[in-house]
């Protein structure tokens, strides 16, 4: 991935009907040529980035045709680069067919989205890097964990479990009364405007979408009821839209008041303070807000759409949930994605950072490793994380942050988890469906059908993790 922009940045189309796309800096704002053939003046095009929005005038050369190349050009640069631009189009080939015509103008579209590609990936990293921002700080303060994190891992795993196991024994009495708690998620839709490569519900995915009704979604709380859960995690991909928020802040309310259920938490991606404060009124009390990666480069890649791609947006996220009143937030890395050392660190980093932010918050970690069903087709892991690399991480953060709670999900196989226990893990999911309507169909009724989100590696009653819980010397909760 190549962030940096060299101007001029010239880009080309082949064939007999090549045409050639330049943009260049005009101090803080950019000037587009398309030309092809004989190249002229045929159309101007100016868009300015005003009041968050792309306004876009166009004038024409007496008899010219080239509109509606300049106005598409620089329209998408703007929204790309949040700056003014001005194209000029000028392309003159002699008898060309409609059919050409038509080919020459697709050539021209897709220039000017490879070049708003590049100028838009060029923002983010500068937003993102800009002096004073979430990420400097994560950065700077990421550093000063590497010693540990290193010589965590220098260590066998064996030796490294024994030395710390009292300590960690300990602080889970202290700070947990030796207490797990026991949660399942409930998937509402499998819907995303994202396009996550390693993701099962990622846009460019083609199924059918659904989205559970509130009825359906009470039948579902009430199935994990009968099972024995009082605490849930909603789900949905990330939609933020006012009237999807409406939809979850009605069902959050019909949960809590129609079925046993007693806890919500939430998992619906990145949303603004006003849509976190209306959730958070419904009645729900934590959110979990998965940062991914805290490398940018590797970001950018995995994220390719979508405003989960806003990097710097999602890193002030979890900020935003709580200022907005959520008392817990859940934050977490796809291990596989980057380097470990720097994602683990910074995970830790960035919640010592929240924590000062708004004192008093209770924060939790969650490091799910990337499946096989996250993406289809397979998505495979860049930097491939073994059980025993995944352990220590898990080890790091119960001792970064003894107050934090550790979450472990049913990604992980029933070996890790059972292993868990003596890592301080203090929340374990149980009985799990990664699809929307995903508990009453398991209870007999008719098959859903609906695309789940990753394979479940434990499958595991509620009843089965309870005593595992219990054997373990701990107490299983419920709510
Ligand atoms: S990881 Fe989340 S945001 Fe990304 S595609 Fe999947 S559901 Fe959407």
């Amino acid at each position: 991935m190549d962030a940096e922009i060299r101007f001029p940045l010239r880009l080309a189309s082949d064939g007999p009907h090549a045409l050639s796309f330049i943009v260049d800096r005009a101090g803080r704002d950019l000037l587009c040529h398309v030309h092809g053939g004989d190249a002229h003046v045929g159309s101007v095009a100016l868009s300015e980035w005003r009041d968050g929005r792309v306004h876009t005038r166009c004038l024409s050369a007496e008899g010219h045709r080239e509109e509606a190349i300049a106005r598409h050009a620089a329209h998408t640069l703007c929204a790309a680069a949040r700056c003014n631009v001005a194209c000029v189009a000028g392309i003159h080939f002699d008898a060309i067919s409609p059919a050409e015509i038509e080919a020459i103008s697709a050539a021209a579209y897709s220039l000017a989205r490879q070049a708003a590609g590049r100028l838009r990936d060029a923002r983010l990293f500068t937003e993102l890097k800009s002096s004073g921002g979430t990420y400097d700080r994560i950065v700077s303060r990421r550093a000063e964990l590497g010693d540990e994190f290193e010589q965590l891992f220098r260590m066998p795993m064996a030796a490294a479990l024994e030395m710390h196991r009292e300590a960690i024994e300990r602080q889970r009495e202290q700070r947990f009364g030796g207490k797990v708690g026991i949660f399942a998620p409930l998937y509402l839709s499998n819907a995303c405007t994202n396009d996550c490569v390693y993701c099962g519900f990622r846009r460019s995915s083609s199924y059918e979408r659904s989205r559970l009704s509130i009825g359906e979604a009470v039948r579902e709380a009430d199935a994990l009821h009968s099972r024995g859960i009082r605490a849930i995690d909603l789900v949905t991909g990330e939609i933020p839209a006012d009237p999807f928020v409406d939809y979850v802040c009605e069902a959050t309310e019909a949960i809590l008041s129609e079925t046993g259920i007693t806890r919500v938490h939430l998992n619906l991606g990145s949303l603004s303070g006003d849509q976190y404060r209306r959730l958070r009124q419904a009645g729900a009390v934590g959110y979990h807000l998965y940062q991914e990666t805290y490398d940018p480069e590797a970001y950018l890649r995995t994220h390719r759409s979508g405003g989960k791609r806003e990097m710097a947006s999602r890193l002030e996220a979890p900020r935003r949930a709580a200022e907005a009143g959520f008392t817990y937030v859940g934050l977490g890395v796809l291990l596989g994605l980057a380097d470990l050392k720097d994602d683990v660190t910074g995970l830790a980093a960035h919640a010592t950072i929240l924590q000062e932010e708004v004192p008093g918050l209770q924060v939790g970690f969650s490091l799910p490793r990337v499946q096989t069903m996250d993406a289809d087709p397979a998505y495979s892991p860049v930097r491939p994380v073994s059980d025993e690399d995944f352990v220590r991480s898990m080890l790091f953060l119960r001792l970064a942050h003894p107050s934090a709670h550790l979450t472990l999900t049913t990604r992980e196989a029933p070996a890790i988890r059972d292993l868990s226990l003596t890592l301080g893990v203090s929340k374990l999911s149980a009985g799990v469906s990664t699809a929307p309507g995903g508990y009453v169909s398991t209870a007999g009724n008719e098959e859903t059908g609906a695309r789940a989100q990753f394979d479940v590696a434990d499958e595991r009653s509620v009843d089965e993790i309870a005593a595992l819980v219990s054997e373990a010397g701990l107490t299983p909760v419920f709510d």
